[in-house]
């Protein structure tokens, strides 16, 4: 059994960048809902006995509604945890890495930014790490880098959620506004201790 993990910070934690409502929703309906239809996809099946990254990792294999909501579950646990209040600065290692990928970190945030305004739909863009280098990369619905048919594979560092129901509340079809709000929340400390393990 799978469950929601509860958010380190209080709903209105994000405000003004992320409203209350928009959080609170997202977590408790939006992901809690991917969580509640995962375990009842993988009831009485071998994968209860599967780690989410065990069953992401072979998910090619698995029904449409497993690969939907193990992508949901996963996708939002990491993108809880690389919200904060206090966004900080970014880390050194990250600093320096996505020099050296990007030339600078303006040049990445512009990069990720356009990514973001871009992609059709509904889906995540990643700044993964795959080879020792850092990539910028769009999935679509709930997939992400870690699914053994991902079409670029990667070690997830950062992540944004493009679907509508993150942001369609407060900035309703303004995602630009969403997305240049989302870098004022990024938790560059828990972004650091990503790249630093990764
Ligand atoms: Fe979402």
């Amino acid at each position: 059994m799978f469950e929601l993990p509860k958010l380190k910070y209080e709903y209105d934690a994000l405000e003004p960048f992320i409203d209350a409502k928009t959080i609170e929703i997202h977590h408790t309906k939006h992901h809690g809902g991917y969580v509640d239809k995962l375990n009842r996809a993988i009831e009485g099946t071998e994968l209860e006995q599967k780690s989410i990254e065990e069953i992401l990792s072979s998910v090619s294999g698995l029904e449409r509604v497993v690969r939907n909501n193990a992508g949901g579950h996963w996708n939002h646990s990491f993108f809880w945890e690389i919200l904060s209040k206090y966004g900080g600065a970014p880390g050194e290692i990250f600093a320096k890495s996505v020099e050296k990928d990007f030339g600078s970190f303006d040049e990445f945030k512009n990069k990720f930014t356009e990514s973001a305004l871009s992609l059709f739909g509904s889906g995540w863009v990643w700044l993964i790490k795959q080879d020792g280098i850092l990539k910028i990369v769009q999935t679509s619905l709930q997939d992400n880098p870690l699914m053994d048919d991902a079409k670029e594979k990667g070690i997830p560092i950062l992540g944004i959620d493009v679907w509508e129901h993150a942001y369609y509340l407060k900035h309703q079809n303004k995602r630009a506004d969403y997305v240049s709000d989302f870098w004022n929340v990024v938790n560059w400390n828990k972004v650091e201790e990503i790249i630093k393990n990764s």
